[in-house]
């Protein structure tokens, strides 16, 4: 509870954060506890909430700022603390600034990585809008590393080819250096305040308040600083919060990707698409998990089994070591299994950069040079590192168009628009990746459809325009929920339910799946959601309460982790980075559909929605489905 004293040096700290908008006390107690113990609640008003300050989010808010929104930017961490600045390969536009390249070629090959269950209207958008949006962010001031000539470098990824497939080798990944999300991020965070975005910074975003008629009407967060909620009103509310790879035991993602947005989506009623597709990277550093770039593969890097095998080669004759990253993770995982991994327990794989000349690991791969020194004890330009796969990215997320309007199943319409709800980046599923994404789509996927919400909302909506008043009770089940949390006196530690979690997911839905394991997951994931129950906060201040945020985060990463394992048990069929040794092909006939996943009252319901094989418009013809090799 907090005392008369803090409430009011809160109110007075508010009101000066929320200048432009208006701002009074109000109470939205728990019924079953006393007044005393209600939960001040801030009011505040915006055309526009963006939840995230990654890059997906920072774009949307740009974006809003610019067409004149009074927006809101609500994020958990400071916005240069978001994962996008880990990002380090870089991002995909057929700029041609290397060789001849089409936007058409890029398109070919995310549909061929999508494995085919991407939308194809949304893959035309992000490949067309590309070129563009890597300009834009070079006018933003983003320092790419450059040609000879001085324009902007790109360097070969996995799955980019030319001419559909049959020119060989793209070279369409800008970068800057093997630090691009850093500099993407920063750039993005100086211009949205150049933009005058309000940023609301370590704000926890709790729940979506929607109203009866299914609308958004905002979001409930909580000022992790003082403990104060906050009910932000908006017409429209744009979801950017990243990815759940900690889920995962072993994970790239930071600590912080807690797929909370998501959740949000699914306590709404509202659906996750495709979460059954978790992309392994092949080369996490072996026990730390820390990532290797795919650019340091792009940069010649090799990988190598006990043999001094380079074995991709026998897997992917074409594109060997640049080959889709679900091929390269399998076939890792098949060298493993049959002897070949490296080290004393034989179950890692070892990645080349020795062979390539030293300045080109200086200018071109000094970030991982440093990471494999710190977490591996490795000089790359002496010895291999050493690697596993390890789950770095999200496919699936909540469903939206091509226009970042989350999307439900009403009234038969598989398309149908949630009113007043946006979603972008590694939370949302436009779909653009499909089954698998390619390396370096991702941050180019966050800045379009971040800037597409940020269209989409200026084309629907005008500034300043009059909005619904909130239910009387909106966010009510939300502070009853978090009181009930923060009071939370069973005999198991956070710690140990995620930890079981993690467990799980890193054994049951693995690199490869079977009946087995994934049967066996469901079982073992609904136990440990039920364990739940039983979980113990010790702290209970609303000062920087880090225990009872963990507690919540956990909470999402459950429902993240609970439809996952659900999703991919239903999947009879192998696509994309789902490969199921006992369905070893994938099924167009039954399953070139959308997994959408409900939670209902701790049960996950399953149903499926159509791809889009369509295009926007006639500048390009679909890409019908065929075998996939590399
Ligand atoms: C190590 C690593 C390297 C990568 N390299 C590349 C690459 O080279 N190229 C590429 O294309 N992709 C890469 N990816 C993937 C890509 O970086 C991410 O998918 C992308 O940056 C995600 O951006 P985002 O804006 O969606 O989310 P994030 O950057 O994760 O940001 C999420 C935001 O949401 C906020 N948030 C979350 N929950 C809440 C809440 N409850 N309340 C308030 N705020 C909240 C956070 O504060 C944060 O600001 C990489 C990923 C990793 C992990």
């Amino acid at each position: 509870m907090l005392s008369l004293r803090s409430r009011s040096r809160q109110l007075w700290s508010v009101s000066k954060l929320a200048l432009a908008s208006s701002t009074h006390l109000r109470k939205v107690g728990d019924p079953k506890r006393s007044m005393s113990t209600a939960y001040p609640v801030v009011d505040h008003t915006y055309d526009a909430v963006v939840v995230g300050a990654g890059g997906a989010g920072l774009r949307a808010a740009i974006g809003l700022s610019e067409h004149g929104f009074n927006t809101a930017c609500i994020t958990k961490l400071f916005p240069t603390r978001s994962h996008t600045v880990a990002a380090q390969g870089g991002i995909n536009a057929a700029l041609g600034n290397m060789t001849e390249d089409d936007w058409r070629w890029h398109m070919y090959d995310t549909v061929k990585g999508s494995d085919w269950l991407g939308d194809q209207d949304s893959i035309q958008y992000m490949c067309r809008e590309a070129p563009k949006a890597v300009i834009e962010l070079e006018n933003y001031g983003l320092p790419f590393s450059r040609t000879e000539q001085g324009k902007i470098y790109q360097r070969a990824f996995g799955g980019q080819s030319l001419n559909y497939g049959k020119g060989g080798q793209a070279y369409r990944c800008a970068c800057a250096a093997d630090r691009t999300g850093h500099a993407l991020l920063h750039t993005l965070y100086g211009q949205a305040l150049k933009h005058n975005t309000q940023f609301f910074v370590e704000y926890f975003a709790l729940d979506l308040l929607m109203n009866d008629a299914g609308e958004c009407q905002g979001v409930i967060a909580l000022n992790l600083d003082d403990g104060s909620l906050h009910r932000f009103r908006a017409k429209s509310t744009v979801l950017a919060t990243g990815g759940y790879g900690r889920a995962y035991f072993s994970a790239t993602s930071a600590h912080t990707c807690t797929g909370d947005g998501n959740a949000m989506a699914a306590r709404a009623g509202l659906p996750l698409e495709d979460l059954e597709f978790v992309q392994f990277h092949p080369t996490g550093i072996y026990g730390a998990g820390c990532l290797i770039t795919e650019g340091s593969r792009g940069e010649g890097g090799i990988l190598r089994n006990s043999e001094g095998e380079r074995f991709m080669e026998r897997y992917a004759p074409t594109a060997k070591d640049l080959a889709s990253r679900d091929v390269v993770s399998r076939s890792m995982t098949m060298e493993i299994r049959e002897g070949r991994g490296v080290g004393p327990l034989k179950d890692h794989i070892y990645l080349h950069l020795n062979h390539l000349p030293p300045e080109v690991l200086k200018e071109r791969l000094p970030g991982i040079s440093e990471t494999a020194a710190i977490f591996a004890g490795v000089n790359v330009t002496k010895e291999p590192i050493p690697v596993l796969p390890t789950v770095h990215y999200n496919m699936g997320g909540i469903p939206t168009n091509t226009y970042g309007q989350v999307v439900h199943i009403k009234d038969g319409d598989p398309d149908a628009v949630v009113p007043g709800l946006f979603a972008a980046g590694e939370a949302a599923c436009a779909s653009v990746h499909g089954a698998n994404r390619l390396g370096a789509n991702s941050l180019l996927d966050i800045v379009v459809f971040g800037r597409a919400c940020a269209n989409k909302i200026a084309e629907i909506q005008k500034p300043g325009e009059p909005q619904k008043e909130l239910p009387k009770n909106a966010g009510e089940k939300t502070v009853s929920w978090l009181n009930k949390l923060r009071y939370a006196d069973g005999d198991l530690p956070t710690s140990k339910i995620r930890l079981d979690m993690q467990r799980v997911m890193q054994n049951n839905a693995a690199v490869f799946r079977t009946e087995e394991t994934l049967k066996e997951g469901c079982q073992l994931i609904n136990e440990t959601w039920k364990t739940f129950e039983r979980v113990k906060v010790q702290d209970r201040s609303l000062i920087w309460n880090s225990d009872l945020i963990e507690t919540i985060e956990l909470e999402n990463l459950l429902i993240n982790a609970c439809i996952t394992m659900h999703s991919a048990e239903a999947r009879k069929e192998s696509r994309g980075a789902h490969a199921r040794e006992d369905y070893k092909t994938r099924d167009d006939k039954n399953w070139m559909k959308h997994t959408v996943g409900y939670w209902d009252n701790g049960k996950v319901r399953l149903d499926y929605r159509p791809v889009h094989m369509n295009t926007l418009d006639n500048e390009v013809e679909s890409f019908p489905p065929k075998a996939r090799v590399y």
